[in-house]
């Protein structure tokens, strides 16, 4: 299985619009961060896990022309804005499958109504077909997927795992019980926003912290904001077999 990070970038990306901080200054191409995604690829599939507003540059940028479905992990507009975007692949293959925990299914219908309306819909608007998750596994190709369900802020969201990989962005607090979904990894990927701490995501510390307690042979951070610093200064200091996450990198499983 292939893993390209398509966007790695907290819910304004980095750089931040009319900011000054280093961070958003910097010339290192590891320091722009998009909305935070992931695409998955194996024989002929390939899946990807959320769709935010920069959904059409990470689909250009890896020259994509066929998808065989998008995964979502919560509603927040990071990880769902950029659902108009999937006009090129309904055009082409028609329904495009939408994997929708059953928590967010209302707020996508309401938010895009034109997309999943039968009745006047207009020339051109993307198609789609909701498949509703729920916390059990569910067949994605001839794999298995596994929602892994946590909470961040308020709201209970899902992670996934497939095989000896995991994507988990946006958690803030998980049960010992959907822990044990995560244990023996081969590869995790968590989310860790700041150095400070944060009301709905974990910083830096506590997911080095819940790494510490999963024990993945590699974990990879995600969700990343400004105030976390510099790509190359962080990553030098991280314990060994983490890393920084950055857009365009692909790991192999
Ligand atoms: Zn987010
Ligand atoms: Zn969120």
């Amino acid at each position: 299985m292939k893993i390209t990070f398509l966007g790695t970038g907290t819910s304004q990306g980095i750089p931040v619009i009319g900011c000054t901080h280093p961070v958003c200054l910097s010339d290192d191409p590891k320091d722009k961060r998009l909305r935070s995604a992931v695409m998955l690829e194996w024989k002929d599939y390939r899946y990807i896990i959320d769709c935010g507003m920069d959904f059409r540059q990470q689909m250009l940028r890896e020259n994509v022309s066929k998808i065989d479905g998008i995964i979502f992990t919560h509603e927040h507009a990071d990880h769902t804005s950029g659902l108009d975007d999937i006009r090129p692949f309904s055009r082409a293959m028609g329904n495009v499958p939408l994997y929708v925990p059953e928590r967010i299914r209302g707020n996508l219908e309401q938010r895009f109504h034109y997309i999943f309306t039968k009745v006047n819909r207009y020339p051109g608007a993307p198609s789609a077909k909701i498949h509703v998750i729920e916390n059990k596994p569910f067949t994605l190709g001839d794999k298995i997927m596994i929602p892994v369900e946590f909470i961040h802020g308020k709201l209970p969201i899902f992670g996934y795992r497939i095989e000896n990989f995991a994507y988990l962005t946006d958690l803030k607090t998980i049960s010992e019980k959907e822990k044990e979904k995560i244990r023996n990894l081969d590869v995790l990927v968590l989310n860790a926003l700041q150095i400070n701490s944060h009301p709905t995501h974990l910083n830096l510390s506590e997911a080095l912290e819940l790494i510490e307690d999963l024990q993945p042979k590699k974990a990879y951070l995600t969700h990343i904001n400004h105030y976390l610093g510099f790509h190359k200064a962080v990553e030098s200091e991280l314990p060994e077999n983490v890393y920084l996450a950055y857009d365009g990198l692909k790991l192999e499983l």
